[in-house]
Formats: C-alpha cells, sequence, structure tokens
C-alpha cells in the first residue's frame, strides 16, 4: 500500500513538472500568441497598454507620430514591441502601419486606437476657432475611424479580431473639457457602436475605453497651458483630487487593465461597449452626491 502510495506521489509530482513545463513553452498570458498595433503608444496610457499586452503574451505594433519617443519606447518593451512611425491624421500611414503588422507579424488580432490631442482652445463656444476645430477632430475622430477602416480591412476576411479605441469620460458628460475634445470622444463612442452593429457579422468585436483625468504629459500640457506657475507635481495633485473615488487614483494601468479586458477572449461576447474607468464620477458627480474634494 505504501508502495502504491508513493508511485500516486511520484505521478503526482511528475505531472505537475510537466504542466509547467507545458505551460511555460505555450505561456500563460492572457493575451498568447496574439498581435496588437496601438496608436499613441510612445507614452502615457497607450505606452502602459503595450506594456500589459507584452506581460500578457502578445506581440505589440506601436504607431506613434514621435518618432524618437516611439524607439525608445519599443526598445524598453524588448523583442516583443517594435515602433513604427505613423500620423494618424494621414490615412496613408494608417493603412501603411496595418500593412507593416501583417508583413512582419502574419495577423493583426488586435486595433487599438488610441492616439489623442487634448484642445487649448478658449472654453466659451462663441469663442470656438473652427480652425483648432478641424485640427483636434482630425486626429482623435478621423485618426479613429480611418484606423477602424483599416483594420476592418483586413480582419473581415479573416473573421476574427478585435478594435478597441480610447475615448473618455469627457465624451460622456459635459462640463468636463473644452467642446471640441468632448466631442471628438463622445463620436467615437458613436462610431464604435455603429461599427460594432456591422462586424458583428464578421465575429469582430470593438469597444471602447472611457477614462477619467490620468496626469500623463497629455494632460499636463493641457494644465500647465491653464494653470501657468504651478509644478507637474502639484498638478498630478490636483488631478486626482478631482477623483470621486476615495483612497484610490485613475492611472495609466488602471486604463491598461481595462483594455486588456476588452481585446482578450474574456470579453468574447462583450461588443460596442464604453468602459467607463472613472471611479464612479459619470455615475454620480453630476448629482452632488460624490465625496466633496477636500475630504478626498
Ligand atoms: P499622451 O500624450 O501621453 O499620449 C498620446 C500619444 O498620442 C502620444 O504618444 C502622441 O505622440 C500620440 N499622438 C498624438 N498625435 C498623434 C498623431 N497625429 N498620430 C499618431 N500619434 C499621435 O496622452 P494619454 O493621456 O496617454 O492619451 C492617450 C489617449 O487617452 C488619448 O486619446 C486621450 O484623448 C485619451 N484620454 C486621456 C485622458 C487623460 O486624462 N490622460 C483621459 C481620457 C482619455
Amino acid at each position: 500500500r505504501m508502495l502504491s502510495q508513493k508511485v500516486a506521489v511520484s505521478r503526482g509530482l511528475i505531472a505537475q513538472i510537466f504542466t509547467r513545463g507545458v505551460s511555460s513553452q505555450t505561456g500563460s498570458g492572457r493575451l498568447q500568441g496574439k498581435v496588437a498595433l496601438i496608436t499613441g503608444a510612445a507614452s502615457g496610457i497607450g505606452k502602459a497598454t503595450a506594456t500589459k499586452f507584452i506581460n500578457n503574451g502578445a506581440k505589440v505594433v506601436i504607431a506613434d507620430i514621435k518618432h524618437d519617443l516611439g524607439r525608445a519606447t519599443a526598445e524598453e518593451l524588448g523583442p516583443n514591441a517594435v515602433f513604427i512611425p505613423c500620423d494618424v491624421t494621414k490615412e496613408s500611414d494608417i493603412s501603411a502601419a496595418v500593412d507593416f503588422t501583417l508583413a512582419r507579424h502574419n495577423q493583426l488580432d488586435i486595433m487599438h486606437n488610441n492616439a489623442g490631442v487634448p484642445c487649448n482652445t478658449p472654453p466659451s463656444i462663441s469663442d470656438l476657432d473652427m480652425a483648432s476645430f478641424d485640427r483636434i477632430i482630425d486626429v482623435n475622430l478621423r485618426g479613429v475611424v480611418a484606423g477602424i477602416k483599416h483594420a476592418s480591412r483586413v480582419m473581415i476576411p479573416r473573421r476574427t479580431g478585435t478594435i478597441l479605441c480610447t475615448a473618455s469620460v469627457t465624451g460622456i458628460m459635459g462640463g468636463m473639457a473644452q467642446h471640441t475634445y468632448s466631442v471628438s470622444k463622445s463620436a467615437v463612442i458613436g462610431i464604435v457602436k455603429s461599427v460594432a452593429s456591422e462586424l458583428s457579422q464578421h465575429g469582430i468585436r470593438v469597444n471602447c475605453v472611457s477614462p477619467f483625468a490620468v496626469p500623463t504629459q497629455f494632460v499636463l500640457g493641457e494644465m500647465r497651458h491653464l494653470l501657468p506657475g504651478l509644478d507637474d507635481r502639484r498638478i498630478a495633485e490636483m488631478i486626482h483630487n478631482a477623483g470621486a473615488l476615495r483612497g484610490a487614483n485613475c492611472e495609466p494601468e488602471d486604463v491598461a487593465n481595462a483594455a486588456l479586458y476588452l481585446v482578450s477572449d474574456e470579453a468574447k461576447y462583450v461588443s460596442g461597449h464604453n468602459l467607463v474607468v472613472d471611479g464612479g464620477f459619470t455615475a454620480f458627480k453630476s448629482l452632488g452626491l460624490a465625496i466633496p474634494n477636500e475630504e478626498k
């Protein structure tokens, strides 16, 4: 009996060792074997998302208008990251980034349209600068639409893939950003729903993620402009204090976690969705029921 127990124990150990061996070979990441193209991934939320995807087994193509920073980011993220110069306002650049991804990896499983710019124009509608309106819409909306278009071009014939776009809480609630920026993000949520409807018949999911304010270069730059004299640390503190959830701040990692879920197979029945990452802000802050900032 002792002998058969010993045999059973050693069989168990061998099975464990074998399973460990197999899982380290095949990988255990939630995006193992997947290929993602992320626009605006040289910094901020896009970079955090690229890092998260790679740590979960994906290969990532970083597409950004900032060439030196994009290359440095790809180098920092290691052999599973590569950089391609891309200005999302040029459809040909987006098309080339999609083709580059296919040529290099032979597949495109995830397209994350994340590149975006803030709006530093005067806040009143009566002062709206239409030329600046066009410039912001060109990046934040037209760039996203072109990204969806070219990802669909390769995903539809393959009947597989998932598309994610970075929208914003400012696209849901008024009074949180300049009109131009808000409208660009509202429209991103709109195109996601519209395209999710068409692409569902091809098995392709389309979603967006809507972060609360995160003190990335994007926001710091905008706030430096609005609040000259304040250093970045103080600005970041102010942004965090504006949040609704006690004891937590909205960080790029939080948005990356939401992105990871939406593009992974765990969200296989989630499409046309806007996943808000805002500590509940848009759910109750407008009613004035949130904790006052001073008490945070
Ligand atoms: P960020 O400035 O760190 O990153 C934006 C990236 O987009 C940069 O690397 C920039 O070079 C790139 N980019 C800008 N214009 C481009 C273009 N024409 N073509 C290609 N790349 C371009 O800022 P972030 O906060 O990480 O912003 C990422 C996204 O998140 C944006 O869409 C932004 O609107 C959205 N967002 C940010 C916040 C926030 O508070 N930071 C909140 C909600 C939504």
